[in-house]
């Protein structure tokens, strides 16, 4: 049987950081994906956004590691010439009763540490934004856009001139936990066995199912896999109407409510909304753009009829069911599940592209300990 130090399932932004961190410090790392390129699932399918860290509860991973990662974030792009922009973002109010809520909010961004918010009144944001109508806003100006694909790119590279491989075509189909280490059975066109000192379980959607098929990792410590959808509507033709990301003030309902990203290309969309499902389906029913033109309408009057056209879906991976607890980022190493040298990732839903640097800081804190 062949034999390797470690062993990431998974080539989205988060697996192929963990590939990183761990042979820039100096480990034999194979990525293992299924498909025959890298981030073909949820990390090519969100809003490509550098959150600032705004909304997550205090000591919650997310707020901990969007923050952070957000820093690494932007050196990183920095340093590796990789696109991205700190374009800032709007949140507007857009009833007057909202008002109070942006204090909420500014409020729960400076228990994260993000202290840099400002409130800009109604007139100041018609300066700003021409489009956009509200009676008041706050403004982040840490958030920021960053060209995902690129980001992985360089992740790779890094990885492989450090001697990592990637693996494609290679789906891992179950594992052993054994004396010797973790055996992972992958199939694909040249199917084969592989022992493995370490294993990280970066398979996002798809993390709790592979938990499931390796024999010895505890039943009760793989949580359950929910998935909320969330649809893109893109605005057709023209110069975008905005110079910032627009969100209206977070629905009590649960989601962002329907906001405005712009991509580093120029192209404005709106979403993602939030819809629960049963099964990882990346469908757009073109009817549900019907909803997006009354609630942009609520703070950009001028939208047009028949200006949005359907976009593309991303699938949230959600460790809790609808309407009971918020699901946070799960980093799930030895001191739960008992297994050496394993660590599973389970819920890495947004923010997991601007956590991902720390994310994988913490995965190699946990593999060197
Ligand atoms: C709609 C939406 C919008 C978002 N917007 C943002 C945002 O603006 N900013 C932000 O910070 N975050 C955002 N996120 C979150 C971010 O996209 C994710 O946290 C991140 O992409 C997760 O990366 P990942 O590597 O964990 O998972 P994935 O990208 O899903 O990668 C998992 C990989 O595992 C592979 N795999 C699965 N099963 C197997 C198997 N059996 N064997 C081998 N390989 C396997 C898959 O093919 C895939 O390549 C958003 C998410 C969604 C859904």
């Amino acid at each position: 049987m062949e034999k390797i130090e470690c062993a990431v399932i998974g080539a989205g932004v988060v697996g192929l950081a963990c590939a990183r961190a761990l042979a820039l410090a100096g480990r034999e790392v194979i990525v293992l994906e299924r498909a025959d390129l890298i981030g073909t699932e949820t990390s090519s399918r969100n809003s490509e956004v550098i959150h600032a860290g705004i909304y997550y509860g205090k000591d919650t991973n997310k707020a901990r590691l969007c923050v952070k990662g957000r820093d690494m974030m932007y050196a990183y792009c920095e340093s590796h010439g990789i696109g991205h922009k700190r374009i800032g973002k709007l949140i507007v109010a857009t009833e007057q009763s909202h008002i109070p809520l942006l204090e909420n909010i500014r409020a729960r961004a400076a228990a994260n540490g993000v202290d840099n918010l400002t409130f800009v009144d109604a007139d100041t944001v018609a300066e700003m934004e021409p489009n956009v109508v509200c009676h008041g806003a706050l403004m982040s100006p840490s958030t920021g856009l960053v060209d995902s694909h690129s980001l992985m790119l360089s992740y790779q590279g890094d990885a492989e001139s450090h001697g990592a491989m990637i693996a494609f075509k290679s789906p891992v189909e179950s594992g052993e936990v054994t004396p010797d280490g973790i055996v992972l059975r992958i199939g694909g066109e040249n199917p084969m066995e592989l022992l493995c000192e370490q294993v990280i379980n970066a398979a996002g959607l798809y993390a709790q199912p592979i938990a499931k098929t390796i024999t010895g990792i505890p039943a009760d410590t793989i949580p359950g896999s929910y998935y909320a959808r969330g649809v893109y509507f893109t605005l057709s033709g023209g110069k975008p109407p905005f110079t910032r990301l627009i969100y209206p003030v977070p629905d009590p309902a649960g989601g962002l409510g329907v906001h405005v990203t712009i991509d580093l290309g120029g192209q404005v969309k709106f979403g993602p909304d939030v819809e629960w499902i049963d099964s990882v389906d990346y469908t757009v029913d073109p009817a549900r753009g019907e909803r997006f033109y009354d609630a942009i309408r609520t703070y950009w009057p001028g939208l047009p009829d028949g200006a949005l056209q359907p976009g593309y879906a991303g699938v949230r991976p959600k460790t809790f069911p609808k309407g009971t607890h918020d699901t946070d980022f799960t980093i799930q190493g030895p001191e739960v599940h008992r297994v050496k040298g394993l660590v599973n990732l389970y819920g890495i839903e947004s923010p997991g592209l601007t956590s991902s640097l720390a994310i994988a800081e913490d995965v190699e804190n946990i593999l060197v300990a």
